[in-house]
């Protein structure tokens, strides 16, 4: 019997290994920004850590 693995797409982040950056508008920030918009960069998805997919 050998065991196969399976790969599926990462469920958190759809298969794409990355996480967009999101943007978000509060008004505590807009001292700090121009537009009072906070925006965290694309990140590798830490669940598959980038590979788009993960093993069972
Ligand atoms: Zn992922």
């Amino acid at each position: 019997m050998s065991k196969e693995t399976k790969k599926r797409p990462c469920p958190t982040c759809m298969g794409t290994g990355v996480i967009p950056g999101v943007c978000e508008t509060s008004g505590e920030w807009q001292a700090k920004t121009p537009d009072g918009q906070i925006c965290t960069p694309d990140a590798n998805c830490p669940t598959c850590k980038g590979k788009g997919y993960v093993e069972d």
